[in-house]
């Protein structure tokens, strides 16, 4: 028997007896016993049903809960809708309480999906579900709080009144003359101890019997309860260690242990080797298949590591379509063997429809190519980078640190830039740009020559004025400077990067805007201002060995006074790295000429710059830039 079917029997048991008092006009005594009796039973039943009711609670929405991706809301909505119809209830749902700058406003946050509720939303227009309704501070609600117990009201127009004040008087008397309900009744709901909101209830009675309040008072906690395990659930989830997808271990899980591994390796002073792999192409794979094909190649090559590892090696899913293998104790060399293994394995399984899938490996050791474990992951990274650049379907094992020089690392950007063929400029010279840098990486003589070349080429194709040669002349002051101020040599290479990068944001900004020889407008102005700087981030941002570059190129245009963008920071907020780019940029572009105006000379330059002294620019930058300016043209 149901849970509402034992609770309509006892009720009916009840009506027999109020009519048996009423109606036969029994011994009074004898039907007191018996009443007495019943409450009795009824009490021992609703324990029963209680506990039972718990059990099938929690069985049934828990999975119910693990499949949603709102797993509260999914709950309460089915327990509302569980009740309403039964034992002469309309409607039912669970309101919230929230506080915005506006102050403390009710949401109904489930509610049961009846007809009733169906003709009031089409009568309000608003679904009632999307709108803030007023908390006010006399209600039937704020009332349960005082009185922590469940309180019913059968002034129903003045309640919706109350919460929805903007409703009009017509429409609200035009839902209640079409209600069947009769009161609501309020029931006040607690989580661990504290307040969560309202159970609502609308009967068809007036009144509320005791036997209802402690019927209802259970079904709150019913609800309680599930409100508990949503949150445990939450909580659960969020300290899950493995991906959803894949069933390997997450990055969370995968640093966590990585941690745990430096460590004893640092006791036994025994080798760590990383694997990174990326899948080739996927996006080409969601595109021309679907992404649910995309997903299969994913899952594909997690299936390989899980098979490929040793017990001790731990792959996990880094995100996207991105893997780590962790080698316990594994040297470099048997690291490759490993990794040529998952290559291979990879490459010739055959996946439904798709065909053949590949991807591109790096590996780098701890304590072999250095002792810092965070540069081993970003070497791991280069080195999977350079498989991609080298064409893909192949492992590469990381160099040590110390041998990456800024020039490997500078061309290294730009051939993943180019390479990746988002920018407007044509796949020819994209091409020809990478071959010109790759060529130059060889011949270890000419990289810096090929850079600047590179760079100055890319300037062109947005400023046809910009000439050959000044990129050099810029890097070579910036450093000057810098070595003036004593930074170190990570910031000085990184400023060298940083310095052929700052502007590769304006390959993406309309030709028309930048050609354009009228005067711009203020929007025109704002839009050229901001959008460099925002499209440079996102160029940049996927490449993941150069992440120390990117706030340099962002704060390229924060002045010393807090009134530049995008950040708005001031003084020695702003890297020391873009205060010199600022400067030298400036200089240069007031010796350039533009297409409104001619250029300016060296003099005339720095006399602009020196009025915007302790305002744009640090005045000790503005000193120190003169100074180097004027030795230079002596
Ligand atoms: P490359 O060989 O250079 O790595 O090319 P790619 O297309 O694999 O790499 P890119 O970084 O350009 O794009 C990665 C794509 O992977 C974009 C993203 O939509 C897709 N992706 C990331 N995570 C998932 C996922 O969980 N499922 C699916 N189907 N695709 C994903
Ligand atoms: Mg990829």
């Amino acid at each position: 028997m149901s849970f509402f079917d034992r609770i309509k029997e006892l009720k009916m048991m009840i009506s027999e007896v109020e009519s048996s008092i009423y109606g036969e006009k029994q011994d009074y005594l004898e039907v007191y016993e018996r009443n007495i009796q019943l409450e009795k039973e009824i009490q021992q039943r609703t324990m029963e049903l209680n506990i039972a009711n718990k059990r099938m609670l929690t069985l049934q929405h828990i999975l119910d809960m693990m499949n949603s991706a709102k797993p509260l809301q999914s709950v309460l909505e089915t327990i509302v809708n569980s009740i309403q119809g039964e034992l002469g209830y309309m409607h039912c749902n669970i309101l919230q309480k929230f506080e915005d700058e506006n102050g403390e406003y009710l949401m109904v946050i489930a509610q049961s999906n009846d007809a009733s509720i169906k003709r009031v939303s089409k009568m309000i227009k608003i679904p009632i579900q999307t709108r803030k309704l007023r908390y006010d501070h006399n209600s039937i609600y704020a009332e349960t709080l005082k009185e922590k117990k469940i309180l019913q009201t059968t002034d129903l127009g003045g309640t919706l009144k109350s919460v929805a004040p903007d409703v009009p008087e017509n429409i609200i008397d035009e839902i209640m003359a079409g209600s069947l309900s009769k009161s609501i009744i309020t029931v006040p709901l607690y989580s661990r101890n504290k307040h969560f909101g309202w159970f609502n209830v609308f009967s068809e009675r007036k009144e509320l019997t005791d036997g209802e309040v402690t019927f209802l008072t259970m079904f709150a906690q019913q609800i309680e309860m599930a409100i508990t395990i949503a949150d445990l659930f939450e909580a659960v989830k969020e300290q899950a260690i493995t991906d959803g997808l894949t069933g390997l271990y997450n990055r969370r899980y995968f640093e966590e242990y990585l941690k745990k591994e430096v460590k004893r390796s640092l006791r036994q002073q025994q080798p760590i080797s990383i694997i990174g792999i990326d899948l080739d192409f996927l996006k080409q794979i969601n595109d021309k298949f679907g992404h649910a094909y995309g997903d299969l190649a994913i899952k594909t090559v997690a299936n390989i590591l899980k098979k490929n590892a040793r017990s001790i090696d731990t792959a996990a899913r880094m995100g996207g379509e991105e893997f780590n293998v962790i080698l316990p104790g594994i040297e470099a060399d048997g690291a490759m063997v490993a990794a040529e293994r998952i290559r291979k394995a990879i490459e010739e399984t055959e996946l439904d429809t798709i065909g053949h899938v590949t991807a591109s490996i790096g590996v780098a050791t701890f304590l072999e190519h250095s002792d810092n474990i965070e540069e081993i992951l970003e070497l791991t990274d280069q080195a999977m980078y350079q498989s991609k650049r080298d064409g893909r379907n192949r492992v590469t094992l990381a160099k040590p640190i110390t041998e990456t020089s800024w020039q490997e690392i500078a061309i290294n950007t730009f051939v993943d830039i180019l390479s990746k063929h988002n920018m407007p400029i044509s796949k020819d010279l994209s091409d020809e740009l990478c071959n010109k840098l790759k060529n130059a990486e060889q011949n270890s003589q000419m990289p810096k020559e090929a850079l600047f070349s590179v760079a100055d080429i890319l300037t062109q194709t947005y400023n046809p004025l910009h000439s050959k040669g000044v990129i050099k002349s810029k890097v070579q002051i910036a450093v000057s400077l810098a070595k003036r101020f004593d930074l170190p040599k990570s910031d000085i290479d990184n400023l060298r990067i940083a310095m052929l990068l700052y502007d590769i944001g304006n390959l993406m900004l309309p030709q028309e805007l930048l050609q354009k020889v009228t005067p711009l407008t203020e929007e025109e102005k704002n839009h050229i201002k901001e959008h460099p700087i925002i499209a440079a981030r996102e160029i940049l941002k996927p490449i993941s060995y150069i992440q120390d570059i990117i706030p340099i190129v962002e704060h390229h245009h924060e002045n010393w006074d807090g009134s530049g963008y995008p950040g708005k920071i001031s003084k020695e907020e702003i890297p020391m790295t873009s205060q010199i780019i600022l400067i030298v940029d400036a200089y240069f572009a007031l010796t350039e000429q533009r297409t409104y105006r001619s250029e300016l000379s060296p003099q005339e330059a720095l006399e602009i710059i020196k009025q915007d002294s302790g305002k744009k620019w640090n005045a000790a930058l503005v000193q120190e830039f003169v100074t180097l300016i004027e030795n230079d043209l002596a």
